[in-house]
């Protein structure tokens, strides 16, 4: 009999791109997480089920085994940390930018030159703070929850670092993307004991997901 399987999602872009990821392993999703409330998800599979979580607590939850492998992105496996959890792939999937963001006008050169202190509003607070020390530039972190474009424009902080997509986002708020810090994309993630324990089962999903 097959292992009993258990995969971490999130709802949004992630669960969306993840469906025909899944489907080519031949596992269909039969409850929509956007219209119900259910956060454990029946599949065609009887030993398959899936969980939907905060992006977050992904990472988390395939850590500890409560799920055998989970869909995260790069921003919050950097924010999160590699211990306990294997990587083998990068699916390529959820695409976007990490980028520092200031209100239209400013100069941004000015502002973040050596010897000024910047205030930055992320919820990325070890990736602000890696980026700004590579550059020299002294920052203060201020560490947000959500909404981080409302920052710069009521004075809570100079410069926000945050996940940019199409820019529309940052547009509609009169921000403007000024450095690139890094591509972010989503990756597979792998609890390392239940890829051991249930090798036979997981290893060709790991395939069909590596040979799209
Ligand atoms: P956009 O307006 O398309 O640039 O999208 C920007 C907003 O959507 C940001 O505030 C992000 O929090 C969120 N976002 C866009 N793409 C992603 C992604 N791949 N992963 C996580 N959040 C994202």
């Amino acid at each position: 009999m097959q292992n009993p399987i258990t995969i971490a999602l999130s709802k949004g872009r992630i669960f969306e791109e993840t469906v025909p990821l899944l489907q080519k392993a031949g596992i269909e999703i039969l409850d929509n997480p956007e219209t119900s409330r259910k956060l454990i998800l029946n599949t065609n599979n009887k030993n398959t089920r899936v969980i939907i979580l905060r992006p977050t607590d992904v990472p988390t939850y395939v850590q500890y085994g409560a799920a055998d492998f989970g869909i995260a992105g790069k921003d919050v496996l950097m924010q999160h940390g590699e211990m306990g959890l294997y990587q083998p792939l990068d699916l390529e999937i959820a695409q976007c930018k990490m980028m520092v963001a200031v209100k239209k006008g400013v100069d941004y050169q000015k502002v973040s030159s050596i010897g000024s202190r910047l205030r930055v509003a992320t919820k990325y607070p070890d990736i602000a703070k890696k980026h700004f020390a590579k550059k020299g530039v002294h920052v203060d972190i201020i560490k947000l929850y959500g909404s981080m474009e409302l920052a710069p424009l009521v004075g809570l902080s100079d410069a926000i670092v945050d996940i940019v997509s199409t820019g529309n986002t940052l547009q509609a708020n009169n921000l403007v993307p000024v450095e690139f810090i890094m591509d972010i994309s989503s990756r597979l993630i792998v609890n390392k004991a239940s890829l051991r324990l249930k090798y036979q089962t997981i290893q060709p999903i790991i395939d069909a997901f590596s040979s799209l």
